[in-house]
């Protein structure tokens, strides 16, 4: 069958998973496709722009693409539109062939500990947000006066907090962080930071540049614990079979920076491995003061090693601490869930009913398709297969009915329901004033940090 041109897609979300796949669309050449990417924010760029960490600029470049993309003959952006509340997959359907949701994973996964919900106690991904401008977490607070404060995890993100913990005055002043994070975190009391793994060095999520950056911080030291970046035996076995260049590079840097001997300045990070907490404990005000943490041991499970607690203990006096276990996706309106793994079930992309069968027209794509995994690029591939999956669907028909294909209905739809709507354009014009902003101060930009700041920009 003749799928019918052009291909009418709403792409939900305008992150890395969301841009990748409207370039894949728009990029195709032997059939005609349009793409409306709806965004909550009205700023685009998901996690580059509130997940990416301020001092990592160079990474932020991909929003280029992205600007290419939607530059692209056939692309509109809609922003500050939220998809399940201002506008249903249900209204989204009368106007489009295919929605894909790229949604992303906007909440965290859980310790499951004591004392978890106390105050001083907070998911990383909040931190992040916060740090970052993402408007809808400037009113949180953290106490930074504190002078210990532990990271849970040893991802990438626990190295983002830890070595933003650790930043100087200098070293953010030419960042886009917010003016209010960064007199917090410079004017801090922190004085040690723990970053806490619950298995070995050998099984750290963190990548290496990541980890080698935090041997190059300006305002704090590096300590381990030699003992526990030995490997055990089952480790070393994994290690030695292993051809994996990188985990035996991973092992060197982490060795190297034991080596170190301190030199004396303001903070340390300890990087800290084999321990799992097992409670935070309050003062009387319901604020951590402590963590009591279990010694663990690694045991065979299938092809990995997993943490299994010994009966030795340790409590660490911190008086913050940031949980950094993961991100998870969260149920979209009208589309099926799977609790246990945070994402929407699919088969290659395509939309999966709780019974298994596929939910015509409905796809999804990045981290709320596979979970919250790998990095930037690693949606370029992913964004690739759901659109091999919707381009094998529209050839055989496998559509959604739209009673209403023109362009400026589905625009006109759209501004009814939101009449605050932002368009590409109007990004522009809003990434215009924070660069000068920026400028200015020698930064790459000041965030407009409230919803209503960036609407004003452009007059709504
Ligand atoms: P992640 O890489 O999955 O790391 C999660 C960490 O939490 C792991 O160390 C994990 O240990 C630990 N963990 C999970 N459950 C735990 C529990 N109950 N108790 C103690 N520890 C627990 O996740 P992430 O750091 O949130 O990062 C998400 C993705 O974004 C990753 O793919 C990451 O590489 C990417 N990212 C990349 C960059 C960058 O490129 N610079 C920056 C930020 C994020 P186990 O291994 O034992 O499960």
């Amino acid at each position: 069958m003749t799928p019918p041109s052009p291909l009418r897609v709403a792409v939900i979300g305008s992150g890395p998973a969301a841009f990748f796949t409207a370039d894949h669309l728009l990029k195709k050449t032997d059939i005609d496709i349009t793409v409306d990417m709806i965004e909550r924010l009205p700023a685009p760029f998901g996690l580059v722009r509130f997940g990416v960490a301020p001092d990592h600029e160079k990474i932020k470049n991909v929003t280029k693409q992205f600007d290419r993309t939607a530059r692209k003959d056939g692309f509109r952006f809609f922003g500050n539109v939220d998809v399940g509340t201002d506008v249903l997959l249900a209204d989204l359907a009368r106007h489009y062939d295919m929605v894909c949701y790229a949604t992303g994973a906007q909440t965290d996964r859980r310790l499951g500990i004591p004392g978890e919900d106390l105050a001083r106690s907070h998911p990383a991904t909040e931190f992040v947000a916060w740090y970052n401008g993402h408007p809808e977490f400037q009113d949180r607070e953290f106490d930074l006066s504190v002078e210990r404060v532990a990271v849970i995890g040893v991802g990438n993100v626990a190295v983002d907090v830890a070595r933003m913990l650790c930043r100087t005055d200098a070293e953010l002043g030419t960042t886009d962080i917010t003016e209010r994070a960064q007199r917090a975190i410079a004017a801090s009391g922190i004085r040690e930071v723990y970053m806490i793994g619950r298995r070995g060095p050998a099984q750290a999520a963190f990548t290496n540049p990541e980890v080698r950056e935090l041997g190059e911080l300006e305002g704090a030291d590096v300590r381990l614990v030699p003992e526990e970046i030995a490997l055990d035996p089952l480790s070393r076995a994994t290690v030695e079979r292993s051809d994996d260049r990188a985990l035996r590079k991973k092992l060197e840097i982490l060795d190297t920076l034991a080596q170190r001997a301190p030199s004396g300045k303001a903070r340390t990070l300890h990087l800290r491995f084999l321990l799992s907490p097992v409670e935070l404990v309050g003062n009387d005000r319901g604020e951590v003061a402590r963590m009591r943490l279990v010694r663990n041991r690694l045991e065979q499970d299938g092809d990995r090693l997993r943490a299994v607690s010994t009966d030795v203990h340790e409590e660490l006096p911190v008086q913050l601490v940031f949980r950094s276990v993961g991100y998870r996706g969260v149920a979209i309106p009208d589309l099926p869930f799977n609790e246990k793994w945070g994402t929407v079930p699919n088969q290659a992309g395509r939309v999966l009913s709780d019974t298994g069968e596929p939910v015509r027209g409905v796809y999804v794509s990045g981290w709320i398709k596979r979970g919250p995994s790998g990095v930037i690029g690693t949606n370029k591939p992913d964004a690739a297969e759901t659109v091999g999956t919707m381009l094998a669907d529209a050839a055989a028909g496998a559509m959604l009915a739209p009673a209403d294909r023109d362009p400026a209905a589905a625009a006109a739809m759209i501004f009814e329901r939101q009449p605050k709507a932002i368009t590409y354009d109007d990004w522009l014009r809003i990434d215009e004033a924070e660069t000068a902003n920026g400028k200015a101060e020698g930064r790459p930009r000041i965030k407009f940090t409230t919803i209503g700041r960036m609407l004003s920009v452009v007059g709504r």
